[in-house]
């Protein structure tokens, strides 16, 4: 994913649209399998020295529910603007720390190339779901025998109802109206 910056430069001020779709274990996530895929859609512009990288990722991805542990596919969808800098780093002296901290920012430039593939990469754990859910009122498993409450009611729900009951009618005694 690279965006020839000598054609972002020329039209100063316009902006350039890009757009690259492929398979998440072949950019960001080797661990993906093999139908979860992004679509990454971007526009580039220049104002001097300055990158402007905005855009919409989208991906859908396999995870498993936190509730029910149960795969699923979800969407995710991510609108990102970026602001980058580009400085010719041939025309400082830099020693081999300070070149190192000067490219770990997340934007590559390689000659007149300016590589998207770690700053999307980011991107894309970064709007991962911590808890994601395979619908929104999943009931999960019961924490007694692990049944998935989904499919219906345990048995285990059944006695803790009943014990309820009980607990009330040990607290009912009759004689205690005054
Ligand atoms: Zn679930
Ligand atoms: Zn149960």
């Amino acid at each position: 994913m690279r965006i020839y910056l000598p054609g972002v430069k020329q039209k100063s001020g316009g902006a350039l649209e890009y757009h690259f779709q492929g398979r998440i274990k072949d950019y960001f996530d080797a661990a993906a399998d093999d139908k979860s895929c992004f679509d990454l859609a971007v526009t580039v512009r220049s104002s001097g020295d300055k990158i402007i990288v905005a855009g919409k990722l989208q991906a859908e991805t396999e995870v498993n529910c936190s509730r029910c542990l149960r795969p699923f596919r979800q969407q995710l969808d991510s609108d990102f603007e970026e602001l980058f800098t580009l400085a010719p780093l041939q025309d400082k002296k830099l020693s081999p720390e300070e070149l190192a901290l000067e490219t770990a920012n997340e934007l590559t430039v390689s000659g007149d190339y300016l590589y998207l593939n770690e700053f999307i990469r980011q991107l894309y754990f970064l709007s991962q779901v911590y808890n994601p859910l395979c619908k929104p009122d999943c009931r999960g498993l019961c924490a007694n025998c692990g049944a998935d409450l989904n499919k219906g009611a345990c048995s285990c729900e059944d006695e803790a109802q009943i014990d309820l009951r009980l607990l009330k009618l040990k607290d009912f005694h009759p004689g205690d109206r005054a």
